[in-house]
């Protein structure tokens, strides 16, 4: 695929950033975290930096047995943890919370290196990941009932809340900590056990949080942690145990489809955390300033590779000449390199196969007859880096505005009508988030109302916050994670009917 611009060749990893590295690498535990202790394998995997190739560590290679003897403590430990005083609940994630903050530096270093995003950004992760800590800290000690008299009279109703039991945690690579912490904060604040399967790609900020709890003093058996090589073989004895009673997921729509069937053997209770496409429509009466910021968040988070990320730009056709030659300004100017490198801007995405997959969108899109007006390349020879790019012209077949893009690739359409804006946004099997920009509040409400998403940005190109329901409609997930209802998942209202 050829360019607009020359191509930018990424950083290496300075000498400073390498000692830096190896000096966190050595905080991080490498074994399976079983029944409150580290446990040695005799089988590892390597886990790498995207942005050199290199390997970081070799962390234990679980098997169907080890997640078997990981899931029997968090059955053992569950009804003594369910009986824990509210307070002693809150305490520990709370002390968590703070121990979390004290290891940043560590955390945010080691997430960079196995996950690829800028070290800024992953500072923001232990900050925003921390947040779920604090926030079920806070919610553990308000977890309540209701009390009513039944219509007729007599009967008096009454609902507990006591936590659902066991549950199981699988996480993805994009957000290491914080898809960790937005669901272990929430099962330990309702009084469920849990055992959590970080992703094979990024394991080892998992096992610096399962440290940080095991320094909190929480109890054994209480939160569990299985790495492995292979997902499906540590998942299959979880899930077929009867005593578990919740899956809790973030990934992809394809994986969560396939686990919500194997889910239905026990009717578990599932969250699932899916994919989305997210539309980033921009009317003609935006702050056209504000709206190319918020499409810079909203598609270059993370290096384009989250859920939220704006994948379909819809555009007025009055401004988006304007915002298209502004948007590829922005996005050329990022700086490519090792995300611990102070002057990168723009990391490696996770693999080979993410950049393949970035090229072949491109290649697609401008077989249709899209133009590039910035980035359209990988970059360098060594690790996995693509250039930030700005797609315009595109055509409503291209495969591009109907796949996850999940790559610093930003593809832009125009509207003039914005019944048509809205009706080509919600053109998706997905409905994770949509986000607008105008001035005009009225239409702000109108495209709030009618975009079928679980979530909706007006103005700003970021949900994401703990205290609020993050979660998606259609094929982007069930439940929601964070808010007054994130503890709810992992609740079970139980109803007392008493005579008087
Ligand atoms: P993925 O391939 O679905 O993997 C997610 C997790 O599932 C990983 O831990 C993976 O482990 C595990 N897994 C894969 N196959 C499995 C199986 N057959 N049985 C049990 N576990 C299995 O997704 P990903 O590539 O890591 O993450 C990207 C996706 O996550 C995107 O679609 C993104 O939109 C979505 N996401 C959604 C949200 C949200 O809140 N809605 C947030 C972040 C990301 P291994 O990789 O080790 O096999």
């Amino acid at each position: 695929m050829t360019s607009a611009n020359s191509t930018p060749t990424p950083h290496p990893l300075s000498e400073d950033s390498a000692e830096r590295l190896r000096q966190a690498l050595g905080e991080v535990p490498t074994g399976l975290l079983v029944n409150g202790s580290w446990r040695e394998t005799d089988r590892f995997f390597d886990v790498t930096d995207p942005a050199t190739g290199d390997t970081l560590a070799q962390v234990a290679d679980g098997t169907a047995d080890d997640a078997a003897a990981i899931f029997e403590a968090a059955v053992v430990a569950q009804e003594k943890w369910a009986a824990t005083d509210p307070r002693e609940r809150s305490e520990i994630l709370r002390r968590a919370f703070d121990l979390l903050h004290e290891r940043a530096e560590t955390v945010a270093t080691v997430m960079t290196a196995e996950m690829g995003k800028p070290y800024a950004e992953a500072q923001g992760e232990v900050t925003y990941g921390g947040e779920f800590l604090r926030w079920f800290a806070e919610e553990a000690v308000r977890i309540s009932g209701r009390y009513s008299i039944a219509p007729a009279g007599g009967t008096r109703l009454m609902t507990m809340k006591q936590p659902v039991g066991p549950t199981y945690a699988i996480t993805p690579w994009n957000f290491p900590l914080a898809m960790g912490t937005r669901k272990i904060g929430p099962a330990l604040a309702a009084g469920c056990t849990i055992v959590l399967k970080p992703a094979s790609a990024t394991p080892l900020t998992s096992l610096l949080l399962g440290q940080v709890f095991l320094d909190a003093g929480l109890p054994d058996g209480v939160l569990g942690i299985i790495t492995s090589s292979s997902s499906r073989a540590v998942t299959a004895p979880i899930l077929g145990d009867p005593r578990l009673r919740k899956l809790t997921f973030t990934g992809s729509t394809e994986v969560g489809r396939s686990l919500l069937e194997q889910s239905a053997a026990h009717v578990l209770k599932t969250s699932m955390e899916l994919g989305g496409n997210a539309p980033f429509v921009v009317c003609a009466d935006a702050d056209l300033d504000a709206a190319v910021d918020g499409a810079m968040t909203a598609k270059m988070r993370n290096i384009g590779e989250a859920c939220t990320a704006a994948n379909r730009f819809l555009v007025h056709a009055d401004v988006a000449e304007e915002f298209g030659r502004r948007l590829a300004e922005k996005m050329g100017a990022l700086v490519p390199g090792h995300g611990l490198d102070e002057a990168t801007t723009l990391g490696p995405l996770i693999d080979g196969d993410a950049v393949a997959k970035a090229q072949e969108l491109i290649s697609d899109a401008v077989d249709q007859g899209a133009e590039v007006a910035s980035g359209g390349q990988q970059l360098g020879d060594v690790g996995h880096f693509h250039a930030a790019t700005v797609l315009t012209g595109v055509s409503q077949d291209a495969r591009i505005l109907r796949e996850e893009v999940f790559a610093p690739v930003a593809p832009i359409t125009t509207f003039t009508d914005d019944d048509d804006a809205i009706a080509a946004a919600n053109d998706t099997e997905f409905g994770l988030v949509s986000y607008v920009y105008t001035r005009d509040l009225t239409r702000a409400i109108t495209f709030a109302e009618r975009l079928d998403a679980g979530m909706i940005g007006v103005n700003q190109g970021v949900v994401s916050n703990p205290a609020a329901p993050f979660g998606g409609v259609k094929q982007s997930g069930l439940g929601r994670e964070g808010g007054l209802e994130g503890i709810e998942e992992y609740l079970e209202t139980k109803y007392v009917g008493l005579r008087l």
